[in-house]
This record gives structure tokens, C-alpha cells and sequence, in this order.
């Protein structure tokens, strides 16, 4: 494969840390395929459900400069006069002990 270059700036530190990697280059090809690895995992959207009215809801990624494309773990619930939050599925169970995809509310 056609190997090109691209020049790139470092502070001190990280160009300390670059000198001491035995082959940089590789280094960098190996965090860019991880990089691209885990942007391809991540779902397109996480469901969500409120703990007050049982709500479920489907929802893409937010974007924040800070944190990136990711899942808040929490969202306002939709349903009107529910002022209740929504939790992502992951931290529904860590947080209410209960499985999320068991048992649909009457
Ligand atoms: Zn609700």
C-alpha cells in the first residue's frame, strides 16, 4: 500500500511521547482503525424508558463539543404532564433494579 505523509503539530510532551514509540506511524494507523472500528459500532439509536409513566421511547445521538456524538443517560420524558425522566436502557436497570425489556405496563 502507498504509504504518504501528513505533517501534524505536537506540544512538548506528546512529541516526548511520540520519540519514545519504537514506530509511530504504525501507532497512529493502528488508533485511527480503532477509532473508525468503534465510531461503526456504535448503534445508530438507544432506546429509553421512562421511570414515572413506563414511555418508551427511540433516540439518535446528541452532539456536544465535549462529549462528542453520544447517548445522554437521561432525557426528559415525552409524555405530557409526566415530568418524569427517561432513563437509556443500559442505566434503567442499574438504577430502578428492574429488567428494562421484561413485563410491558398495563
Ligand atoms: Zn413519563
Amino acid at each position: 500500500m502507498v504509504r504518504r505523509q501528513k505533517l501534524i503539530s505536537m506540544t512538548d510532551d506528546h512529541f516526548e511521547f511520540a520519540s519514545q514509540l519504537p514506530n509511530f506511524s504504525k501507532w497512529v494507523r493502528n488508533k485511527i482503525d480503532e477509532y473508525i472500528q468503534n465510531e461503526n459500532k456504535q448503534p445508530k439509536a438507544i432506546e429509553y424508558m421512562c421511570s414515572g409513566c413506563k414511555t418508551r421511547r427511540t433516540y439518535g445521538s446528541m452532539y456536544s463539543r465535549l462529549k462528542g456524538n453520544h447517548f445522554p443517560i437521561t432525557r426528559a420524558c415525552p409524555t405530557m404532564d409526566c415530568f418524569t425522566e427517561m432513563y437509556r436502557h443500559d442505566f434503567y436497570r442499574k438504577i430502578h433494579g428492574e429488567d428494562f425489556d421484561e413485563g410491558e405496563e398495563e
